[in-house]
């Protein structure tokens, strides 16, 4: 079964018809220009629980959401336009 995201403009759509959103950000200890690039492209966190993230209804109504997730079991704790 496919994920459904409830936006609050457009109602209950699978997943498929948006775009992740994560702002990956790089931690201060690394200077270094190349190796901070590299971790930008790499090292994705992967974090465990109840996290925030930012979706884009790209095949929708083309506005950016916040969704709260359960990465443990995928369930979409709820959406608003903006932050939790
Ligand atoms: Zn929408």
């Amino acid at each position: 079964m496919s994920l459904h995201i409830p936006c609050p403009n457009c109602g209950s759509r699978p997943v498929e018809e948006f775009l992740y959103g994560e702002i990956s950000t790089v931690p201060d200890s690394i200077t270094d220009a190349d190796a901070r690039d590299v971790d930008r492209a790499f090292m994705h966190n992967n974090p465990e629980g109840a996290q925030i993230e930012r979706w884009f209804h790209v095949f929708g109504c083309r506005r950016w959401l916040t969704m709260r997730r359960d990465t443990r079991t995928d369930e979409v704790i709820g959406t608003s336009w903006r932050g939790y």
